[in-house]
């Protein structure tokens, strides 16, 4: 029996004039230090419920609360998400709330200072097959752009020394600005080939979380790849993947 499917890790490169890249657990290895500062976040904040409630504490779980609630998607959405999946609804709040106050923004903002310090005491791994792949686009003189819910792409990027990498940055500052949903909405995705002006067909989306490739779908790109750091290549292929590896370096240009 002859398969129509194209075989594993190999993409017709004429195919495609763009390949937009998520940021973190794509280039840089920083959802590992994102998925740290969560469950700080959230196990202090958990804790502290039931301190005041006298119900049990059960701490988050990165294995599936990370990836099921919070991975990929913009930061307030993240705690609003994982909060309601406990049966707590917090007031929204204001990007502007301090750390302390319980509220989505209040915790998003005590995520993302944690983040921060986690970041400056560490610095930032990148996956080199990732850089590698990008190098040999820019050869073949593809347009290449990052995609990110984060509002620390510049930060992450100094960083890792790759500011010079990305023609076009749509990241979580810019989707604020422009009141973009993210993903798993395609939106942020769909700014980025506006910008390069290239159509969504003729681009390539490459994700390692659910509501990545999930806003792939959405948009009608021409290619959903989704890398699997987690061992989760289904659930990958279940929300929208054409092709998942486990690292960049599988995949072959044609
Ligand atoms: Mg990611």
């Amino acid at each position: 029996m002859v398969s129509s499917s194209p075989s594993a890790g190999v993409v017709r490169s004429d195919l495609y004039d763009a390949w937009l890249f998520d940021l973190d657990g794509v280039i840089t290895r920083t959802a590992r230090v994102h998925a740290r500062a969560w469950k700080r976040t959230f196990d202090e904040y958990l804790q502290h419920v039931a301190d005041r409630t006298a119900a049990p504490f059960v701490p988050f779980e990165i294995d599936p609360e990370y990836y099921s609630y919070v991975d990929g998607k913009p930061r307030y959405e993240g705690v609003d998400s994982f909060l309601r999946s406990r049966g707590i609804a917090l007031e929204w709040g204001d990007p502007g709330d301090a750390p302390n106050v319980e509220t989505v923004c209040g915790i998003g903002n005590r995520k993302n200072s944690l983040f921060q310090q986690v970041l400056e005491e560490e610095g930032v791994e990148i996956f080199p097959a990732s850089i590698a792949l990008i190098g040999a686009l820019h050869d073949q003189g593809k347009r290449v752009a990052v995609v990110t819910s984060s509002k620390n792409c510049d930060l992450v990027l100094r960083t890792a020394n790759l500011s010079n990498l990305f023609e076009v940055r749509v990241d979580g500052n810019t989707a604020a600005a422009r009141m973009l949903p993210g993903k798993p909405k395609p939106d942020t995705f769909l700014a980025a080939t506006e910008e390069l002006g290239v159509p969504p067909e003729r681009a390539v989306v490459v994700e390692d979380a659910i509501a990545g490739v999930a806003a792939g779908k959405a948009g009608g790109f021409g290619l959903v790849l989704g890398v699997a750091r987690q061992d989760d290549m289904e659930a990958l292929r279940e929300h929208g993947a054409d092709l998942v590896v486990r690292d960049l370096a599988e995949i072959t240009l044609e």
